[in-house]
This record gives C-alpha cells, sequence and structure tokens, in this order.
C-alpha cells in the first residue's frame, strides 16, 4: 500500500509541484496519472521513491515511512520501487542481460557489483525477467542496438530482476510509436496480472490511460481533481 498523508512539494524556485494530496494506492492496482503538461504528474510518481524530495506531508509504504527513512532502511524500501523512464535509462554500451542484471545491486555488497561478480541466481533471473518480455534472444546485444520498444522493454526486464513490488513509469511510451506503445503497455498490463505488481504509470493521453488502469488518478496544478475507476472517467477531466 502507498499513502499520500498531506504531501506538498515546493520547488526552490517558489513553483507548487504538489499541493496537499491525500491517496491511497492498494496493492496490485493499475493505477494511471493524467494530467497536462505540468500538471504534477512527474513530481507525483518521483516523490513516491524519493527522486524527489517532499516540501511537506509524508510518504508511506507498505507501513514504512520513506519520507522519514534513512540510510540501510531507504536503500530496503528503494529496493521494493522499480523505475521506468521515457528516454529508457540504460547503459547504453553494455549488454541487455547486464543491464538487468543492475537490478540486483541492491542486493549485494557495492565492491561485488562493482567488479560485475552477480551469483548464478542472479543471472537466472535476469534471463527469464527477459523472457518474460519477450526478449530473451537479445540478452548478448548492446543495449543501443535495440530499437526503442525493445530498450523500453529491457527497462521492464531491469525492475523485474529487481524483485520490485511496484512499478513508477514516468512517460513510458513517450517517445515510442503507437505499435510499439501498445506492446510495452501490453507488457506492463501483464506483469501487473500475473505478479500483482503494483503499477503507477503518467501519461498524458486520456484513451490510453483509460485502455490499460483499473483507477486514474487526474492531476491539475499540482491538485488531485480527478480519481476513480476508468468508466467515470470523462473527456473534460
Ligand atoms: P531536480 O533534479 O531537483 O528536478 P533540476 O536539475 O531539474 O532539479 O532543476 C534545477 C533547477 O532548474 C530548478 O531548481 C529550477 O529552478 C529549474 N527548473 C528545472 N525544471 C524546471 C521546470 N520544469 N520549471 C521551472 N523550472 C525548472
Ligand atoms: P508533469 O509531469 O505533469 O508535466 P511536473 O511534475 O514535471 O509536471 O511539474 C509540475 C510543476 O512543477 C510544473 O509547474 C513544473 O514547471 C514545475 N517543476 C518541475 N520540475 C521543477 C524544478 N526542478 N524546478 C522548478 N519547478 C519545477
Amino acid at each position: 500500500m502507498i499513502e499520500f498523508k498531506n504531501v506538498s512539494k515546493v520547488y526552490p524556485n517558489g513553483t507548487i509541484g504538489l499541493n496537499d494530496i491525500n491517496l491511497t494506492i492498494e496493492p496490485g492496482e493499475f493505477v494511471v496519472i493524467v494530467g497536462l503538461s505540468g500538471a504534477g504528474k512527474s513530481t507525483l510518481l518521483r516523490s513516491i521513491n524519493r527522486l524527489h524530495e517532499i516540501t511537506d506531508g509524508e510518504i508511506v509504504i507498505h507501513g514504512q515511512s520513506i519520507t522519514k527513512a534513512a540510510g540501510k532502511e531507504l536503500l530496503k524500501i528503494r529496493r521494493d520501487i522499480g523505475m521506468i523512464f521515457q528516454n529508457f535509462n540504460l547503459v547504453k554500451r553494455s549488454s541487455v542481460l547486464k543491464n538487468v542484471l543492475s537490478g540486483r545491486v541492491g542486493y549485494h555488497s557495492t565492491l561485488r557489483t562493482v567488479l560485475g561478480m552477480f551469483p548464478k541466481e542472479d543471472i537466472d533471473l535476469s534471463l527469464r525477467a527477459l523472457e518474460r518480455v519477450n526478449i530473451l534472444e537479445k540478452a548478448y546485444s548492446r543495449a543501443d542496438e535495440l530499437s526503442g520498444g525493445q530498450q523500453q522493454r529491457v527497462s521492464i526486464a531491469r525492475a523485474l530482476a529487481q524483485e520490485a513490488k511496484i512499478i513508477l513509469a514516468d512517460e513510458p511510451v513517450a517517445s515510442l510509436d503507437p505499435l510499439t506503445t501498445v506492446q510495452v503497455m501490453d507488457d506492463l498490463q501483464r506483469i501487473n496480472r500475473e505478479l500483482g505488481i503494483t503499477t503507477i504509470v503518467n501519461l498524458h493521453f486520456i484513451d490510453l490511460a483509460r485502455q490499460y488502469a483499473t483507477r486514474i488518478i487526474g492531476l491539475r496544478a499540482g491538485e488531485v481533481v480527478f480519481d476513480g475507476p476508468v468508466s467515470d472517467a470523462t473527456d473534460e477531466k
């Protein structure tokens, strides 16, 4: 469960990113956050794993306050949260498999991972993750040899290898063509259904949101202006 308790974010220059957000997201939900550019979608998503620091309120994940956590405790909460970006954030010159293995970093000592010493179980887990997103045959290709859609599937596999319980996807299809968009959204949906991973996706197309979400949250100027099941989401919102 993810709880936002009176969460606000004011950027150093005075811009309001989030204004007093109260939300509860249950395990296994597929939430799509919609809103115009600048509405606060990215700020909201990135505040969940503290990629952005909030300035007021508290965010509680599986009963633990990530807002108050520090050190090892913070790392442990973050290990449960996989992040997917618009531009994939892969190490371009590394192999697909190495990129997926990087999802295991939080489970080992820094030295081992710096040296690339991952146990065989990690490699097996990473290969299975690649299989799940139908891209196993690319395991030994360089990441930058793959198409955009394939690279995004690698980043989903990285979150799976991480054994994330929550996936945060910030505009994951914004740089993909319509066909690839559907493939990547289908992958996210399948993983949500098969593994029960709580999935929160930022999108700016309401049609796509309706197609995939079990719940849509609409933001405007850092505030929640709509929150409900897909059937209630109308075009004005
Ligand atoms: P952060 O990584 O904390 O988001 P950035 O590197 O994105 O910080 O931004 C650094 C500075 O650039 C901000 O403090 C702000 O002044 C300015 N800035 C960045 N993005 C925006 C934006 N979307 N709107 C207004 N100012 C911005
Ligand atoms: P969205 O993801 O919906 O496009 P954002 O969360 O990126 O919205 O931005 C919410 C608001 O915060 C906007 O007004 C944006 O300009 C502002 N903003 C985002 N990042 C920064 C920053 N680093 N510094 C200052 N303002 C920012």
